[in-house]
């Protein structure tokens, strides 16, 4: 690979960054938006000092072989580095299947990868209309949203992830769960927020048992975690 990787962080085994699957998770640097929840923001700068070189890792992943399923490209938002396809290209042919975390703030680099991914975590922030809210950046949910449909119109597995912020109040929450369905979303997961030190901050939504049950129905999965 010609064009360096810039990567700020490796897990060499994880049982909870793709489903069903044991996982080696790279944690690729830079995002373009700025969530007000965000717990990785020492990878939201694309500038790097030193990076773990590409090569290091393939050589690591050589001997995982057997022990680990798939490769999670996470963040930071992966879709910002443009050699991103390459790599997972790398990877494919090494034999893993290949799991990516994204929020879609590019759905053009979305279309380049989506033939390569088997399985997408996918992070919905917010109502597509108020994306600004929680990341920060004008006309962040149009792209958000653009990218969904594409992946629900590939083949390609998903599931959204919602952070669970005290922002998001339920009636809204509601709403979300209800265009998500309709859209054809079948695997959600509400995630709670947890503040800088790591303190679970609970949502009114979680304690709604009834309510929690209604909204259970407009999916196939509807996961807490
Ligand atoms: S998209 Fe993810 S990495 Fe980027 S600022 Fe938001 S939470 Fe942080």
């Amino acid at each position: 690979m010609d064009k360096a990787l810039l990567i700020g962080g490796i897990v060499s085994l994880s049982t909870v960054d793709y489903p069903d699957n044991i996982a080696f998770v790279i944690f690729l640097q830079g995002c373009s938006w700025r969530c007000k929840y965000c717990h990785n923001k020492h990878l939201q700068s694309i500038e790097l000092s030193q990076s773990l070189p590409w090569v290091e890792i393939l050589n690591l992943l050589e001997t995982r072989k057997g022990f680990v399923d798939g490769v999670v490209f996470s963040g930071g938002e992966p879709l910002i580095q443009d050699i991103l396809p390459v790599a997972m290209r790398e990877v494919k042919n090494m034999g893993f299947k290949i799991g990516l975390h994204t929020g879609g703030s590019l759905p053009n680099m979305l279309a380049k990868v989506i033939p390569l991914v088997d399985w997408v975590g996918f992070d919905v922030k917010n109502v597509f209309e108020e994306y600004e809210e929680i990341t920060g950046v004008a006309n962040s949910g149009q792209m958000a949203l653009q990218s969904l449909r594409m992946l629900i119109e590939s083949n390609v597995n998903f599931e959204v992830r919602i952070t669970m912020h005290e922002s998001l109040n339920t009636t809204k929450i509601i709403d979300l769960l209800k265009d998500l369905s309709y859209m054809g979303v079948r695997t959600v997961a509400l995630q709670k927020c947890r503040n800088k030190d790591e303190i679970v901050i609970e949502h009114p939504i979680f304690s709604d048992k009834i309510l929690l049950e209604d909204i259970s129905k407009y999916f196939d999965n509807l996961f807490i975690r």
